[in-house]
C-alpha cells in the first residue's frame, strides 16, 4: 500500500494551482507570527502546490476510508446502510443547495412544502400528531423531546424530578434528561433482555417526569411490555418518550405513537438514508402528540391559504434550538427516499432489515454466544463468551474482521452484555454478502482455537497495526513529517507512534484507522 506523503512534502516553491494577473492583485501584507504555541518547529511556510498534486493527495486519502460504498459496514445501532444515489440528485438540485435560510416565504414555497410534506410524513409513519425537524442529530433531538417534556409539566406546575431509562439504554439517552435537569433512575432490563413493568412500578411515583425506551431496544429487541408501562407512567401523570433512532425495524408494522409515545425522535441520517459515520451531520426530528405541539421548537412550518409560512408564534415554544430550521440537505433527502419507496416499499424495507438480522443471527448462533436467545429485530447481539477458553476477546475479532475487508460490528455495547458485538446488517445487504461475513466469522473462531496469537495482534493487512486505543484517543500523533530530508517528527508529546512496531509505515496518523471500529462505545 502506498505511504502518502504529507502535503509540506510535496510540490515546490512557487507552484500554485492558479494564477492571476499581477496587477489584479491587492498590495502584499506581512501576515502576523503564529503564536508560540500553534507554531510547528520545522515547519516554514505553507505548502506550495499545483491543483493537480492537491487533487491527487486528497483522492489518494480517500481511498483510505472504509465506508458503505465500498464495503459491508454491519455497525449496530448506527444502521449504516445504502444511501441511494438518487438522493444525492435531489439534494444538489440548484433549487435546493442555493437557497438561503433568510430569504422571505413567498421565495421559498417549495421547500417550505418539502419541509410540511415530509412532516406529515413522519408523522403518519410514527402515529404521532406533529414534527419539528429542526434538530440535528438524535442527541439533539432526545434533548429537544425530554426539554418539551419539562415544559409541559411546568405548565402544569411542577417539571417533577427524575427519568426512568432502562439499563439498555443508548449513552445519550441520560445525558439528554441530565441536561434538562433530571436526575435519571436506572430500570434493570429482565433475562430476556427487556423491560418489565414489575421493574418499573417499583420505581413510578409521582417525581416521574417521564419514562425513556428505546424501543427496539439496543438489543435489538422488541420491548413487549411497552404498552403497559405506558400505561403505568401515564397513570401517574408522566409521559412516554419512545427513542425512534431505529424506526427502521418497525416502520409500517408498529407505530410508536400507537403504543404510548408521547414524544419520539428519529433519525434521518439512519432509518430515512442519509450517508453518516464521521461525525454528521445528522437530522433527528421529534414528534409528538397533540398536547405537546404548543411547546415544539421555533421556527414552524405553517400551512396557510397564501402558501407556506415559517412562524414563530409560538407563546410557549421551548424556543429556538438551532439556527435556522435544520440540515434542509439532509430533509431532502430523507423525501426522496421516502417518495421512491413508497408506503408498500417503506413497509419492505423493515421487513427486509428483520429478515437480514434474523438470517444473520441464525448463520452465527453455531459460531458465537447470543446475548439474547429472544427473536430479534434490527439487530442481533452476541458476546465472546464461548471463546473464554481460547482467550480470544471481541476486540480481537473486530480487529480480525478487518483483515477479511469487512467493518467491525459495534462492539462492547449494550453495556449491559459483557463482550458485547453487536451486529446490524441492515436492509440493503444481500444474501451473498451476508453469507460472506458468517464466512469470515466461521474463519475467525476456527483461527481463535487453532491460533489464538494471530487474532490478538490483527490487523494484519490494513495501512495502521493495532493502535494502542486510549492513547490514540488521549493523545494522538497527527504526525507530519519535516521537508528537511532526515528531520524527525516532534510533537509536544514527541515522536513515538501510537502503533506498537514504530516504523515509519506504521507512524501512520491515527486517523488513517476508521475509528469508529473498535472504539468501545457505539458510534
Ligand atoms: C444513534 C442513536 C442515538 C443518537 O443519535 P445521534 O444522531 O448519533 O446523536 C440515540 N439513540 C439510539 C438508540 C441510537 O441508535
Amino acid at each position: 500500500m502506498h505511504d502518502e506523503p504529507l502535503l509540506f512534502e510535496i510540490g515546490s516553491p512557487g507552484r500554485r494551482a492558479v494564477s492571476l494577473p499581477s496587477d489584479d492583485l491587492p498590495p502584499e501584507v506581512e501576515l502576523p507570527a503564529l503564536e508560540a504555541e500553534l507554531a510547528r518547529p520545522g515547519l516554514e511556510g505553507l505548502p506550495e502546490l499545483s491543483e493537480l498534486e492537491v487533487v491527487r493527495h486528497f483522492t489518494r486519502l480517500s481511498h483510505w476510508n472504509f465506508s458503505i460504498a465500498s464495503n459491508f459496514y454491519p455497525l449496530g445501532s448506527c444502521t449504516m446502510k445504502y444511501n441511494p444515489i438518487v438522493n444525492e440528485w435531489a439534494a444538489r438540485l440548484a433549487g435546493h443547495q442555493t437557497i438561503h435560510p433568510l430569504w422571505p416565504d413567498v421565495l421559498v414555497q417549495g421547500a417550505l412544502a418539502l419541509m410540511f410534506e415530509l412532516e406529515q410524513m413522519l408523522a403518519e409513519i410514527s402515529g404521532m400528531d406533529a414534527v419539528t425537524l429542526t434538530p440535528a442529530a438524535g442527541a439533539q433531538g432526545e434533548f429537544v423531546g425530554i426539554k418539551m417534556v419539562r415544559a409541559y409539566h411546568e405548565q402544569n406546575g411542577n417539571p417533577r424530578k427524575t427519568v426512568l431509562i432502562p439499563a439498555s439504554a443508548h449513552g445519550t439517552n441520560p445525558a439528554s434528561s441530565v441536561l434538562c435537569g433530571y436526575r435519571c433512575v436506572e430500570v434493570p432490563v429482565g433475562r430476556d433482555g427487556c423491560m418489565h413493568i414489575a421493574d418499573v412500578a417499583a420505581r413510578l411515583d409521582e417525581d416521574v417526569a417521564a419514562v425513556m425506551v428505546t424501543n427496539p431496544s439496543t438489543l435489538g429487541l422488541f420491548e413487549r411490555d411497552i404498552r403497559v408501562i405506558a400505561d403505568a407512567v401515564h397513570g401517574k401523570g408522566g409521559l412516554v418518550y419512545i427513542d425512534g433512532a431505529n424506526m427502521n425495524a418497525l416502520c409500517g408494522v408498529s407505530r410508536p405513537g400507537d403504543i404510548g409515545a408521547d414524544v419520539l425522535h428519529i433519525n434521518l441520517h439512519k432509518t430515512f438514508s442519509t450517508p453518516h459515520g464521521g461525525g454528521g451531520p445528522g437530522a433527528g426530528p421529534v414528534c409528538v402528540k397533540k398536547h405537546l405541539a404548543p411547546f415544539l421548537p421555533v421556527p414552524r412550518v405553517l400551512q396557510a391559504e397564501t402558501g407556506y409560512r415559517l412562524s414563530e408564534d409560538a407563546p410557549l415554544s421551548i424556543g429556538r434550538v438551532r439556527t435556522f430550521h435544520g440540515n434542509f440537505g439532509m430533509l431532502v433527502r430523507a423525501y426522496t427516499y421516502m417518495l421512491g419507496l413508497g408506503g408498500d416499499g417503506i413497509t419492505r424495507m423493515t421487513e427486509r432489515a428483520v429478515l437480514n438480522a434474523s438470517y444473520l443471527r441464525k448463520k452465527l448462533e453455531p459460531l458465537l454466544t447470543l446475548a439474547q436467545t429472544a427473536p430479534c429485530m434490527h439487530e442481533c447481539v452476541f458476546t465472546d463468551q464461548g471463546l473464554a477458553d481460547t482467550g480470544v476477546k471481541t476486540m480481537d475479532v473486530a480487529k480480525r474482521l478487518l483483515d477479511f475487508g469487512f467493518h467491525a460490528p459495534t462492539i462492547y455495547f449494550p453495556l449491559v452484555v459483557q463482550g458485547a458485538m453487536m451486529i446490524e446488517p441492515t436492509e440493503s445487504e444481500s444474501r451473498e454478502t451476508l453469507d460472506a461475513f458468517a464466512g469470515a466469522m466461521e474463519r475467525i473462531v476456527a483461527e481463535a482455537r487453532k491460533d489464538p496469537e494471530l487474532l490478538r495482534t490483527a490487523p494484519h493487512t490494513t495501512r495502521a497495526r493495532r493502535l494502542d486505543e486510549t492513547r490514540a484517543a488521549r493523545k494522538p500523533v497527527l504526525r507530519w513529517r519535516p521537508v528537511a530530508a532526515g528531520a524527525e517528527a516532534s510533537t509536544a508529546e514527541g515522536t513515538a507512534p501510537t502503533a506498537g512496531t514504530g516504523s515509519a509505515a506504521d507512524a501512520a496518523p491515527v486517523a488513517a484507522t476508521p475509528h469508529s471500529t473498535t472504539t468501545p462505545v457505539e458510534a
